[in-house]
Order: structure tokens, then sequence, then C-alpha cells
């Protein structure tokens, strides 16, 4: 009997049965600030196409290990890899990096002197040198794939918390990324508007994106998530399907933070 991930019944349902090579690689990486040993030892590998949750208490490194992966944060130790490069340590072959690793942040980070379509065009015209034609034509596709694009003249001000978070999904969609990182990306909104965000996800998920999400909904982590990670004081403290994190977390210091938000 074959038990190899091809097989396994823990896959969400709608996503690709079979995850590809590894994309995005950290091998016993270490980042201090100052005293505080922020991220310790960290081993993980996202595969193409899987989508990993990180979950973990205010203060545990999430923000810093995403920050890591695209360079907006040096590590002190250890290897970060994407699809089998190590990071560059600047230049040209950076800014490529951070094209191909897209960043959604809790705050929408919008240019909020431009509008809404030159604010997914900059990037293509820019980094990716599109034509300004074919990257308007591909923004708004990706504007109406995420449910704005009849908001594409506006300026980000004119826009509501979950609209603006969906431009900054396209926005980083529109550079063609071989994985998404986001980073709370629904923490700041307004309880009514936090599931246009996780929808537009949960469809990005099911499309087969490789997917790093700081997140602590519950819901989207079962319905998308192949794999939850739990971070504790800089480590990973657990590793598990969703399923068996929510209902059996192992540690102490999961069931503990389980404890306080569900
Ligand atoms: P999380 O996203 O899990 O809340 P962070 O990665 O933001 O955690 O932060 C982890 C720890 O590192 C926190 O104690 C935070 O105060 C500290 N920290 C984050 N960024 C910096 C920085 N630039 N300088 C000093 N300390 C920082
Ligand atoms: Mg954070």
């Amino acid at each position: 009997m074959d038990h190899g991930e091809a097989t396994t019944t823990t896959e969400p349902a709608g996503t690709s049965p079979t995850l590809g090579p590894p994309l995005v690689e950290l091998k016993d990486v270490n980042k201090h600030f100052g005293d505080l040993h922020v991220l310790q030892d960290i081993d993980l590998t996202v595969r193409k196409g899987e989508v990993l949750v990180v979950i973990g208490p205010s203060g545990s490194g999430k923000s810093t290990l995403c920050r890591a992966i695209n360079r907006l944060e040096t590590i002190d130790s250890g290897e970060i890899r994407i699809d089998g490069q190590p990071l560059p340590e600047e230049g040209k072959a950076l800014a490529k990096l951070r094209a191909d690793v897209g960043m959604v942040f809790q705050a929408f980070n919008l240019f909020a002197h431009k509008t809404i379509l030159e604010n997914v065009t900059l990037g293509p015209i820019k980094v990716r040198r599109e034509r300004t034609s074919a990257a308007k034509e591909r923004a708004l596709a990706l504007l109406d794939r995420v449910g704005v694009k009849n908001q594409a003249g506006k300026m980000p001000a004119q826009l509501s918390g979950g609209q603006q978070q969906r431009v900054a999904i396209a926005r980083a969609l529109a550079m063609q990324p071989k994985v998404m990182l986001f980073d709370e990306p629904t923490s700041a909104l307004d309880p009514e508007m936090i599931n246009e965000v996780l929808d537009v996800m949960v469809a990005l998920a099911k499309e087969g994106m490789t997917m790093i999400v700081v997140t602590h909904e519950m819901g989207f982590a079962r319905k998308a998530a192949n794999r939850v990670v739990f971070m504790s004081d800089g480590q990973i403290v657990e590793e598990a399907t969703p399923e068996e994190f929510f209902t059996a977390p192992r540690s102490d210091r999961a069931k503990d933070f389980l404890s306080k938000i569900l």
C-alpha cells in the first residue's frame, strides 16, 4: 500500500493532489535582533502548489520569517533558497527575487497617489519591462478576478479596506510570482470585509498558487491549507495538517495558544 503524499486523504478539496518540487527552502536559519533570538534554527520547505499556514502568538517571529524570505530582513546564519537559488544580496537579482515572491501585508500598502490601475501596472512596467498596453490589459483582468475592476480609475483612499487588500493581491499577482506570502492579510480589516479577501485567497490556493499565509483564520486554514506550522518564541514548535492542529494540537504551547484564540 502506497502512503505517498499523492494519495493522502488530508488534501483539501479542489487543490492539486500532487505537490511539486521544493520552491521555498529554509535550512537552519537564525536571526537575532540584539539579544533577541527571533528565528531559531528554522528548517522549512514549501513545495510548489503547497499552501502553508503559519500561526502563533504575537512576537513569535512570523513577520520576520516572511520578511527574511524576500530579503526585507537579512539573516545571521543558515540558508534560504527560492526555486533552488540562494537569495540574491542586492541589485537586479534582488529586484527579480522580490517580483518572484509576492507579498501582501497587514496594512494595504498601496501607492496612495496612484490610481488602482496604476498600482497594478507599475511593477510589471518598471521591473518586468512589460509594454504599457499589455500591462494594463493584464491588470484589468486581475482586478476583475479579485472583483474590483470597476474601481480601476479610483484612488486607494476611495476604496474600502477589503477592496484595497484585494487590489494589493492583484498587484502582487501582476508580477507573476512563483510564491505568494501573506502576512496577516485580514487582521486590519473590519469583520464584514474579511471573507471577501479570504475568498480570493482560497480561489488562488485552488488554482495551485504556492502560498505562505500568516493568519489565525481557522476557516481559511481548513479550506485551503495543506499544512499548518505553529511558531512560538522564534521556533517552529509543531507542524501538522489543519485538521490535526486545530482538533488535537500536540504541544502545550499550541494548546495554550488555541485556547486563547478559539
Ligand atoms: P510576529 O509577526 O510573530 O508578531 P515579529 O516577527 O514581528 O513577530 O517579531 C518578533 C520579535 O522581534 C518581536 O519581539 C519584535 O518586537 C521583534 N522585532 C521585530 N522587528 C524588529 C526590529 N526591526 N528590531 C528589533 N526587534 C524587532
Ligand atoms: Mg507579525
